[in-house]
């Protein structure tokens, strides 16, 4: 049994990899992190050729938490020599397959990355959780989930899967060759949309008919705006949380392109190409996009499948052969295996999740003094930032404040005149605090112009009145 660690990180993504580089500087506190595979590689199913990130190389494992930290992107450039050159590339995103190399850049520097150890059982014992891997047994007073999430499969195509029908998360993987194939892709995502170009381009053969089924009512745009982006920003996910759950849910569908849309350079890169082939050098159209169709039923057929699916606009079924079926119909959460064993002392919600407190523990009836942190759980607690690249390291530095008598890292923001309540919020402890606006409450205060007899100063009355309840 190796010796007792203050926190042990289960799986080693991004996520948990952004909590192992800040940790190392952070030696009141020891740590280890067990991941399954041999070597660092990010979603390697789908590293496919010309693949970009939808997020800024400045959203990286500690930059926005630790700009002096060794591990930055910033320091992957200049310490693998390529500093000048990257910057006359003039990249705005870059390529996933950089992006990985950065982030196994780093796990190979880390002290407390371990690779090849798959967790297979956590217990809790008197005052630890007990980890067994297919290495050992480990001992930790803390530890923090990190084993991301599961290709969703939709129920009505479960059982067809197999050589011919799989998951987009495996193409990568497999040695697939659709020459001459009748090709359906389902899901129009961002991996629908990297694996249709692709194919477009050839890059598994010709297929004889690629058709792109939709269940959204076009091939719909990530909302890259301003104010958008403002979804992605530590205060807005600090307010979310203390929102009311329905009212979440609404935010959370809302706000859902901002997060799951295509690309707009992917989108003009289809365009474009199908330009090429079908307008400039005028092939035969074997190409389909069909947007506004929700896939209701499949079955086999002598050659293949045939999917019904329902067009939303039209609201009949239509058919499509296949005979080779790809899903591109993202991931859900699962909660691991290996904690199956806590699952009677986890405080789950109605629909079997785990439920996250501000700092990301996991709600639990097991000892107060013991932690499980859970990265990439919090939907529905945190909102649209977190399953994205985005606030990683916010989150991480907040895990990390979370474990110490006092915080390592100044999460403390800027107050900014886009307002979602009038409710701040504590960044250490998450607590929400009454209104925290000195120049308005004063302004307010100090008015002797106030006058019951105009409406604006009915307006000023009431603001008034809405701030000293808050003051
Ligand atoms: C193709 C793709 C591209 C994306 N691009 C972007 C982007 O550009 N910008 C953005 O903001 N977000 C992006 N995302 C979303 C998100 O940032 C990534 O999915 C990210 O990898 C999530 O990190 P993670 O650490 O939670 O999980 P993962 O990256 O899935 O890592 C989990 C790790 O846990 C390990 N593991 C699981 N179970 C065990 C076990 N029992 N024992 C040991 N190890 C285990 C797995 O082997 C894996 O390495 C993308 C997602 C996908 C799928």
């Amino acid at each position: 049994m190796e010796k007792l660690t203050d926190i042990i990180g289960i799986g080693v993504g991004p996520f948990n990899l952004s909590i192992a580089a800040l940790l190392e500087q952070t030696p009141s506190l020891t740590s280890c992190f067990l991941e399954h595979k041999k070597s660092f590689i990010w979603h390697e199913g789908l590293m496919l050729p010309n693949t970009y990130m939808q997020t800024s190389y400045l959203k990286d494992l500690v930059t926005a938490v630790a700009p002096e930290s060794p591990y930055s992107f910033i320091a992957y450039l200049v310490r693998n020599k390529k500093f000048y050159r990257f910057l006359n590339t003039e990249q705005k995103t870059i390529t996933r397959a950089e992006f990985s190399d950065y982030l196994s850049w780093v796990s190979k520097q880390l002290n407390n990355v371990n690779f090849s150890q798959t967790v297979e059982d956590i217990d809790f014992i008197g005052d630890r959780f007990v980890i067994t891997t297919n290495q050992g047994l480990y001992q930790a007073k803390h530890i923090c989930l990190g084993t991301g999430k599961t290709p969703y499969i939709p129920a009505e195509v479960k059982p067809y899967l197999g050589d011919n029908c799989f998951h987009a998360s495996e193409i990568g993987l497999r040695n697939i060759d659709l020459t001459g194939k009748r090709v359906v892709l389902v899901g129009g995502g961002q991996t629908g949309a990297d694996v249709f170009l692709n194919a477009l381009r050839g890059n598994w053969g010709q297929p004889a008919q690629l058709d792109w089924l939709s269940r959204r009512a076009n091939f719909q745009a990530l909302d890259e705006a301003a104010f958008s982006n403002e979804y992605f920003m530590p205060r807005y996910v600090e307010q979310f949380y203390h929102l009311n759950e329905e009212v979440k849910q609404q935010e959370i569908r809302a706000q859902k392109l901002t997060s799951d849309g295509i690309t707009s350079e992917a989108l003009l890169a289809i365009y474009q190409e199908l330009y090429a082939k079908f307008e400039v050098q005028k092939q035969r159209k074997w190409v389909r996009l069909l947007p506004h169709r929700t896939v209701s039923s499949m079955a086999n057929t002598a050659d293949g499948f045939n999917l019904i699916a329902d067009n939303n606009l039209t609201e009949k079924a239509e058919s499509y052969a296949a005979t080779v079926v790809i899903l591109a119909t993202g991931f859900e959460s699962k909660i691991p295996d290996c904690i199956k064993g806590l699952t009677p002392m986890l405080d789950l919600s109605a629909d079997g999740s785990l439920q996250l407190e501000p700092n990301f523990k996991v709600k639990w009836f097991g000892s107060q003094d013991n932690h499980i942190y859970a990265v990439n759980a919090g939907l529905d607690s945190h909102g649209i930032a977190d399953p994205q690249l985005s606030l990683m390291a916010w989150r991480s530095a907040k895990i990390i404040n979370d474990l110490l008598p006092e915080p390592a890292f100044d999460l403390a923001e800027n107050e900014h005149v886009i307002r979602w309540t009038n409710e701040d919020v504590d960044a250490q402890s998450g607590a929400v605090n009454s209104l925290r606006d000195n120049s308005l409450r004063d302004d307010i205060l100090r008015d002797d112009s106030l006058k019951k007899d105009s409406s604006e100063n009915d307006d000023k009355a009431e603001i008034k009145q809405q701030v000293l309840s808050v003051v």
